[in-house]
């Protein structure tokens, strides 16, 4: 936990955000400034700040994030459509919550190369 993190405070129910998921490691909750019909956040509860910061440690963690990404995509109905997963990681990867999250984009024909 760290004070300033806001991705923390989310994780501690301090802004009353609505989970989507929620298990003993990880939180997933929609981003507040979608960028496709659907876009949702994947966070482990742990505060670790870039996915560069991971540890041999957190490797289940990792890959937990995406099978639960899996599993909030068949949720919402977009497992077959297909989606979109991404870790923006430090300045160049355009990461700006420095808590690790893993975003779940679908709804829509993606674009690639990506901005
Ligand atoms: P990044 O650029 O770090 O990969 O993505 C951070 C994401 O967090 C952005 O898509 C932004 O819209 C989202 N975000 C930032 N603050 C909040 C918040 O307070 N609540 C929610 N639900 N999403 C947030
Ligand atoms: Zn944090």
């Amino acid at each position: 936990m760290s004070d300033e993190c806001i991705f923390c405070k989310i994780a501690n129910g301090e802004f009353g955000t609505k989970f989507i998921y929620e298990d003993a490691e990880l939180l997933a909750f929609r981003d507040i400034n979608p960028q496709a019909p659907v876009h949702v956040l994947i966070i482990p509860g742990k505060h670790i700040t870039r996915i560069n910061r991971l540890e041999d440690s957190d490797q289940a963690l990792a890959g937990k994030m995406i099978l639960t990404a899996n599993k909030i995509a068949r949720d919402e109905r977009i497992s077959e459509s297909g989606y979109r997963l991404i870790f923006n990681c430090g300045p160049d990867g355009g990461q700006e919550v420095e808590h690790i999250h893993l975003h779940l984009l679908g709804g829509r024909q993606m674009n690639w190369p990506p901005g």
